[in-house]
């Protein structure tokens, strides 16, 4: 439970709610342990930082400080985020009114109260330390993150001092968490708290050493990577050469099988071999009987131009004959003439003479 919670259950009980005593109670609380309250979340601008007038609505029903981050209940009472969040925690109606209440009924501020809290003049929170800056309330908060006086952490690391903005400067020019390259060209940075023990030849020994380290550590990753690697490949490599194993032994199973085939074909073969030199044998004759037949014909060409040649003879002596029938009718006809009685003989005999070829076959 939050501490601000504590304090306020502790003074504003149901029964007392809206009581100003009570709430005068609480700031007075507060103020003793503004630590506390700080350190759990911002809650209402403190009243006596504001220069002039605030009217009483503007002021947190719960804290009794200036509204900060305002939301508003349907009864029209007001209060910073923060502190009807926490109320709302362990309640459920409005701390000045009882009414019920609940989170999702708040609403924000009317426009006109808004404004009104807007326009407040109030003093930077760090009047204490300094500061003077007096603004309206709507631009304080841009005001304090750039405020002079603010207190900001030291920017190194390591080093927890909180000083002003103002005098940051001058803070990291003598901070011991400062750090500046090595003047002898080692390349470390070195901080300033251990700048006389900085020895440029013990930190690169150091270094050394450690990647030595570094560089053994990968070795040993890539060897015992390379060795997996190996052992997979190995397993590999035995699976395949069983699976070939078995392979080779089911080409070894079929050979009698094979074997009997081939004493079945093997006669059968044999058989074909004599069909075959049957064949050639029997083509053989047959180029010699063709060879007979084409003799043949050449012969029966030649008894038919034989033929032929005996046609045209007959024809002639046929002529010759009816020439002669023609003569010796005349002859008979005329009387005897001796020279024309030998003429037909000697045609004859030139017929006889003329060459003649006989082919036998
Ligand atoms: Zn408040
Ligand atoms: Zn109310
Ligand atoms: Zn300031
Ligand atoms: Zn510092
Ligand atoms: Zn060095």
């Amino acid at each position: 439970m939050p501490i601000w919670h504590l304090q306020i259950s502790g003074f504003l009980g149901d029964n007392v709610a809206g009581n100003c005593q009570v709430m005068g109670k609480i700031r007075d609380q507060r103020n003793h342990t503004r630590q506390g309250w700080k350190c759990v979340e911002s809650m209402g601008y403190d009243i006596e930082r504001f220069v002039g007038y605030v009217n009483e609505g503007l002021l947190c029903s719960i804290c009794r400080d200036v509204l900060e981050d305002p939301l508003q209940a349907p009864c029209e009472h007001a209060f910073c985020t923060a502190c009807i969040h926490g109320w709302l925690v362990h309640h459920s109606n409005c701390p000045e009114d009882r009414q019920v209440i609940d989170v999702s009924v708040l609403r924000p501020l009317y426009r006109y109260m808004k404004n009104d809290l807007n326009r407040l003049q109030l003093h930077c929170k760090n009047r204490e330390y300094g500061c003077e800056m007096v603004c309206s309330l709507e631009s304080i908060d841009r005001h304090e993150r750039e405020c002079e006086y603010s207190q900001i952490p030291c920017s190194n690391a390591g080093c927890t001092v909180q000083i002003e903005r103002r005098n940051l400067d001058g803070h990291l020019a003598v901070c011991e968490y400062r750090s500046r390259e090595c003047p002898n060209g080692c390349g470390y940075t070195i901080l300033s708290a251990e700048d006389t023990q900085h020895n440029c030849v013990a930190e690169l020994r150091t270094e050394l050493e450690l990647l030595r380290s570094e560089m053994i550590c990968r070795v040993e990753e890539a060897k015992h990577e390379m060795e997996s690697r190996l052992d997979s490949q190995r397993r590999h490599m035995v699976q395949k050469e069983s699976v070939l194993q078995n392979e080779i032994e089911e080409l070894k199973n079929p050979l009698p099988y094979v074997r009997g085939q081939f004493n079945i074909v093997t006669p059968s073969l044999e058989e074909l071999l004599y069909c075959s030199e049957l064949i050639l044998a029997f083509q053989s004759q047959m180029s010699r009987v063709m060879s007979d037949v084409r003799s043949l014909m050449a012969a029966e060409r030649q008894h038919r131009q034989e033929l032929e040649q005996a046609e045209l003879e007959k024809r002639e002596l046929m002529e010759l004959l009816r020439g002669l029938q023609k003569d010796c009718r005349l002859s008979t006809a005329e009387g005897s003439r001796k020279t024309a009685n030998f003429r037909p003989l000697a045609r004859l005999e030139s017929a006889k003479r003329k060459p003649r070829e006989v082919t036998v076959i």
